[in-house]
């Protein structure tokens, strides 16, 4: 893009710089940022995003680790708008200190080696969290997106769609970036829920129900969950024992770790 940014692309760091326009538009698009609304890009990058961004909505603040990208993304910003710049790694930001009252609108087009940490380390500030905008690895997609009985649906499925409306909104090809990564990509709107409807009663118990029925997910409930609780409580709560993990809805494993939760 900009000449402004020398030098190569560090895979390390999971660089691949969004270039086509029209992508950008849809994600903006997407995002339909509102005055007044606290957007916060993770993984600027060389502002592929950020610049069309401020130019819309004025301010944005944005979370970059690479230090040699801070000096030039700045001076290509400041014709476009305030754009505050944060140099950390995002797992250290703590969002709810960065909202400081606010509700953040989190957007970016994540380093995909990242992808599932900086998701979790979202979901842990979800109370200041008013959406998320993402282009992650397509298989990523669809697999946080997948209802059950789907071949993909699991782990990551229940523990986000138990806790965020998951959306996928469009597919991007690998063409879209420099350099191209070797794989499709996605991008996916994730809505934080009000906890109080979620109604998981002890969130690391359901975490843990969660990881032990997937974690043997050609077996059935009752014995992939026999550490945990015996067939009577999950046949107590509702839910068939003989069904394997790959077939049960979010709804019926919140039922099930709330009906086994230990005293
Ligand atoms: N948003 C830009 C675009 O669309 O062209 C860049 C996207 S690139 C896929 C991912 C960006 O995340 C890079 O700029 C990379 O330096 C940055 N990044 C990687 N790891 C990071 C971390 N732990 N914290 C913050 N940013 C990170």
């Amino acid at each position: 893009m900009n000449d402004a940014f020398s030098g190569r692309a560090k895979k390390s760091l999971g660089q691949h710089f969004l270039h086509e326009r029209g992508v950008v538009d849809r994600i903006l698009l997407a995002l339909d940022a509102k005055p007044g609304d606290c957007v916060v890009e993770i993984g600027p990058g060389q502002g592929a995003l950020t610049l069309p961004l401020l130019q819309r909505h004025g301010a944005l603040t944005a979370i970059e680790f690479d230090r040699d990208l801070l000096v030039p993304l700045a001076a290509a910003a400041a014709p476009h708008g305030d754009l505050t710049l944060v140099h950390a790694d995002v797992l250290d930001v703590d969002f709810t200190e960065l909202a400081a009252g606010r509700t953040l609108r989190l957007v970016g087009n994540l380093p995909y080696n990242l992808s599932s940490p900086i998701l979790f380390h979202a979901l842990d500030h979800a109370a200041v969290v008013r959406d998320m905008h993402f282009m992650l690895q397509k298989e990523v997609v669809d697999r946080m997106a997948a209802p059950p009985g789907s071949k993909v649906y699991g782990r990551l499925s229940v523990m986000l769609q138990a806790w965020c409306e998951v959306t996928a909104l469009f597919p991007v090809g690998p063409g879209a970036f420099r350099p191209p990564p070797k794989v499709d990509s996605a991008v996916v709107r994730l809505v934080p829920r009000d906890p109080v409807q979620v109604g998981i009663e002890d969130a690391r118990h359901f975490a843990a129900i969660v990881r032990a029925a997937f974690g043997q997910r050609r077996k059935t409930l009752r014995n992939a969950l026999r550490l945990c609780c015996d067939g009577d409580r999950i046949q107590a709560a509702g839910i068939d024992p003989a069904l394997r993990a790959e077939q049960v809805p979010v709804a019926d494993f919140i039922r099930l770790a709330n009906a086994t939760t230990p005293a």
